[in-house]
């Protein structure tokens, strides 16, 4: 997935330095992948986490539509879905920015909102306010001239109906529907961005969209008018009316957390694309619209990247604990993902690597000295030679072999070779290695296909390799894809350090 980020000229920004949970500080910086020196970003420890922004720019003009996720720590749905739309698409006119992450500390700790509602921040707010200046940061974003249209994913309780069915189908729940605050926008607006300036019957346009797609007729879609302006205080105080009465157009998208997490990012893209047609933009998708298809898409391709970048983990199919990760004594621990909901939080001795609200992996350290003299290593993949850096997969079809590095010893995790004495080899490299020449539970994966090649000099870590035998590995286009599936190669991933 590293790669997707490469697609579009746009930028992956970490806005800031997190602290994740209060037993550690952890300062997250950006720099560029592959060592290269890009500017780092830097804050204070103990300042807030903040929100990543894509910015997925066709380069031809059109409208800009702002979406943001995660408003709520506890709706998945919507994360899931402004994630999705970070790295499986590529947007071919006008230009869409992405916040799939706003409050991304209560993503991580599966609270609505570890400090109340943000969703009702957006009125008065005092300036000790703990989210004080995420607010401030998403307003700015939203007012930015070129935002023409604002979306909000949110997942909601229930099924929302104009008419009572049941108690969980009736007009006070949430789910399922497209939110408008008025039926339509400020007249003073009219001249401006006419488009939208019906938003009852934009939502509706929309919604009729959704509904030609429904997995069940009782999902479908509705519109529901808030008419904050008569009186609705909570709703006064949302993102949507904020955008409103500064002249933004903007909707909420509701999808109902009565269904699975891959149902409502279906219901929430075919919404957004509802949008994206109706604002102009052209898109290609990176894989077909099926829970299937958006189930995998999720998980594809994430890596991380630690130990000053001598170590990748491809953390797709991860194993729920992974042992003996060689960090560097005394060094500060760094790390890098590619994917705008993971992250790596400390917790005692060990590190848990987050997927928006899932911990994906723990990975519990173990510690050396580092010798930084060596770069790569020269292997025989396949049949052909090759250099090979470390902190890389590298994908094998059916056997590699380590050459010989003078002074170096290779540890090959899982592959062990006996000497005509009966001995374990120390050093393996010089041997020919299959798939079956492992022991299975050392893979990385659970899949058990993935596999760690380390280098050391004495006791000194010089990094690791990956051997990658899945059949089906990232690089290969995805079968349940429909359009644009073409491979480009790894050009650029956020490096997010923390220390
Ligand atoms: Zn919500």
């Amino acid at each position: 997935m590293s790669w997707v980020f490469g697609l579009s000229p746009g930028t992956l920004k970490w806005y800031n330095i997190r602290q994740l949970i209060l037993k550690c500080f952890l300062t997250l910086v950006i720099l560029g992948f592959l060592g290269l020196p890009a500017d780092p970003v830097f804050s204070s420890p103990g300042t807030m986490p903040g929100f990543s922004s894509h910015y997925l720019n066709s380069g031809i003009p059109g409208n800009t539509v702002l979406i943001v996720g995660g408003i709520q720590g506890d709706e998945p749905g919507g994360f899931n879905a402004a994630s999705l739309i970070v790295t499986h698409y590529k947007i071919m006119s006008g230009a869409v920015r992405v916040v799939p992450n706003l409050n991304f500390p209560s993503i991580i700790k599966r609270s609505r909102g570890l400090h109340g509602d943000m969703n009702r921040k957006f009125d008065l707010l005092n300036s000790g306010d703990p989210e004080f200046n995420t607010i401030k940061r998403i307003k700015k974003m939203i007012l930015e001239p070129a935002v023409d249209l604002v979306l909000n994913l949110h997942d909601g309780s229930g099924f929302y109906s104009k008419i009572h069915e049941n108690k969980n189908r009736h007009p006070g729940r949430w789910g399922q529907c497209i939110i408008v605050d008025q039926e339509h926008m400020p007249d003073r607006f009219m001249e401006k961005k006419e488009k939208f300036f019906q938003l009852s019957r934009a939502a509706w346009k929309s919604a009729d969209s959704v509904n030609i797609s429904l997995l069940h007729p009782g999902h479908k879609f509705n519109v529901k008018n808030t008419k904050t302006a008569q009186g609705n205080r909570e709703m006064a105080k949302t993102l949507t009316y904020f955008a409103l009465k500064n002249n933004i157009p903007a909707f909420g998208i509701e999808a109902s957390k009565s269904l699975s997490t891959a149902k409502r990012v279906y219901y929430h893209l075919l919404a957004v694309e509802a949008f994206f047609d109706q604002a102009g933009i052209k898109f290609s998708r990176r894989f077909s619209l099926t829970e299937a298809s958006i189930k995998r898409a999720i998980d594809q391709d994430i890596e991380v990247a630690l130990g000053d970048n001598r170590i990748l983990l491809t953390v797709e199919n991860v194993r729920n604990r992974l042992g003996f990760i060689p960090l560097e004594k005394e060094g500060k621990l760094a790390f890098q993902v590619n994917h705008p909901l993971m992250t790596l939080i400390q917790s005692g001795d060990v590190y848990n690597l987050f997927h928006g609200n899932r911990r994906l992996t723990r990975l519990s350290p173990q510690y050396f000295e580092y010798d930084f003299s060596l770069k790569s290593i020269g292997m025989v993949v396949d049949g052909e030679s090759r250099k090979v850096f470390f902190g890389t997969s590298v994908p094998v079809k059916h056997r590699f072999l380590v050459n010989k590095v003078q002074d170096h010893r290779v540890n090959i995790i899982g592959f062990s070779k006996r000497t005509s004495q009966n001995k374990s080899v120390i050093n393996e490299s010089g041997f020919v290695v299959r798939k079956e020449n492992f022991i299975q539970r050392f893979s990385i994966d659970k899949g058990g296909h993935i596999f760690r090649v380390e280098v050391y000099t004495s006791n000194r870590f010089n990094g690791m390799i990956l051997v990658d035998f899945r059949p089906d590995r990232p690089g290969r286009p995805d079968q349940s894809g429909d359009m644009d599936l073409v491979f480009k190669p790894r050009e650029k991933v956020t490096k997010v350090r923390f220390f």
